[in-house]
């Protein structure tokens, strides 16, 4: 999907980082997970395809802006770790898996499911949330 979106399609960016929600106390094994950090294209691949799951399955609830996300929630961290040697040919990142911490009840191994978190405890503030996670 094209980051700017069609003319007729607003482009909401959204500091996440402003949403004060996970604990960095809770992390993997570093041992044999890399953390992500901001400049990492990883990093980036990761926010891309979070935003683009969360306009797909939300965005019509907004009036279907294209949503980007710039950064985690605070107290988020993403970390990977590799799956075999080859690269994506499309987005040109290394292949492998996604990990993003920060929730008490454990890791999320889906950015579709942390879209569906976004959307239930920071866009709806509601107790009720179908991640999967909590
Ligand atoms: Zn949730």
């Amino acid at each position: 999907m094209n980051a700017q979106g069609p003319h007729h399609q607003p482009v909401h960016r959204i500091r996440l980082s402003l949403c004060s929600h996970g604990n960095p106390d809770e992390r993997p094994d570093p041992d044999v997970t890399t953390r992500l950090v901001h400049g990492d294209p990883r990093m980036r691949y990761y926010l891309d395809y979070l935003s683009n799951e969360f306009t797909r399955h939300y965005g019509q609830h907004f009036g279907h802006p294209q949503f980007i996300f710039l950064d985690l929630p605070a107290g988020y961290s993403l970390w990977w770790r590799p799956r075999g040697n080859s690269i994506n040919n499309r987005s040109g990142v290394r292949n492998g898996n996604f990990f993003l911490w920060g929730h008490p009840n454990g890791q999320f191994r889906s950015a579709s499911s942390f879209a569906d978190h976004i959307f239930n405890t920071m866009a709806l503030n509601s107790p009720i949330c179908n991640c999967g996670v909590c």
